[in-house]
């Protein structure tokens, strides 16, 4: 199989979509924590990954968004970080055969970094390498470092999957609008500067993921800035499925396969190079935005 970076400078790829609520369809309950099934379902995960691989993404997630030893205390699931990581990444693995590439999924740690909370960077930088070095150890292409606020929090993953080796890195932030074109993370970080932050600590593809509120019109304005910033560093965007809905207290994503389908045209010609999906989307939308690629 090529090389992921020389491929993306080839032709634009797609990323898959939502993990989460597949894993809801298929019966997870919403106290317990996805990496459980890494090793209690592995077939359930396998059947998420086989239906996005089957709807042409050619970028397969491992379910270890939750999986630094951090967030996995929560769940008093710390002693098992190494093993449901290392699985996460061999099912995915399993999915995307020689076919596709696998992400090591690494989403934030759950707290803040000093001096906001009590996390030091030197015991974060720990804890993301040994999750990184468990994705690894399972067969993970690339890291994925995403729905990220904090660019220090970026910098500190980076920094870790750079000591793993050579894999190449992703890094997405999710953002919310500060302005009628303007978009910040929840830190209050700029576009400019989230990206110019991943990239100077090494990031070989940078972007957004999820947000919040966002609408397909501000994804577009995303996009443009984000490209503007980013320069020749390649960027991956995946959106939601349009604007959340309030129903009752549940917010839904309810944008039609065919919706998200329609922006993926102008996505590529805004000069985004992978695209993909988060809340609200599902194999059926990720085949539609797969066939309009
Ligand atoms: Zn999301």
């Amino acid at each position: 199989m090529t090389d992921l970076l020389s491929s993306l400078a080839a032709h634009p790829l797609v990323c898959d979509g939502a993990m989460g609520t597949q894993l809801f369809a298929r019966g997870l309950n919403s106290g317990e924590t996805s990496l459980l099934w890494n090793a209690a379902h592995p077939d359930r995960v396998l059947a998420v990954h086989e239906a996005y691989r089957q709807a042409g993404c050619q970028l397969i997630t491992t379910n270890t968004f939750g999986g630094s030893a951090s967030a996995l205390d929560r769940h008093g699931l710390v002693p098992r970080m190494a093993e449901l990581n290392r699985e996460g990444a061999r099912i995915a693995r399993q999915a995307a055969g020689n076919a596709a590439w696998v992400l090591g999924d690494i989403g934030p740690f759950g707290d803040f970094l000093e001096p906001l909370g009590d996390m030091t960077v030197e015991d974060l930088h720990a804890m993301f390498r040994a999750q990184i070095a468990a994705l690894m150890e399972g067969g993970a292409d690339a890291i994925l470092v995403e729905t990220m606020s904090d660019p220090a929090e970026v910098e500190v993953a980076v920094s870790a999957a750079k000591d793993c080796g050579s894999l190449p890195i992703i890094a997405t932030y999710a953002f919310q609008k500060s302005g009628p074109t303007e978009f910040r993370t929840m830190m209050g970080t700029s576009v400019e500067e989230a990206v110019e932050r991943a990239v100077a600590a090494g990031a070989h593809c940078v972007g957004a993921n999820c947000g919040t509120a966002l609408a397909f019109p501000d994804y577009m304005e995303l996009a443009r800035q984000l490209v503007r910033a980013a320069g020749k560093t390649p960027v991956i965007l995946q959106p939601n499925a349009g604007a959340p809905q309030v129903v009752g207290d549940q917010t839904i994503y309810n944008a039609t396969p065919e919706e998200m389908a329609a922006i993926v045209a102008p996505l590529l010609e805004i000069g985004v190079r992978i695209v993909g999906g988060c809340c609200g989307t599902s194999p059926t939308h990720l085949a539609a935005m797969s066939r309009a690629i």
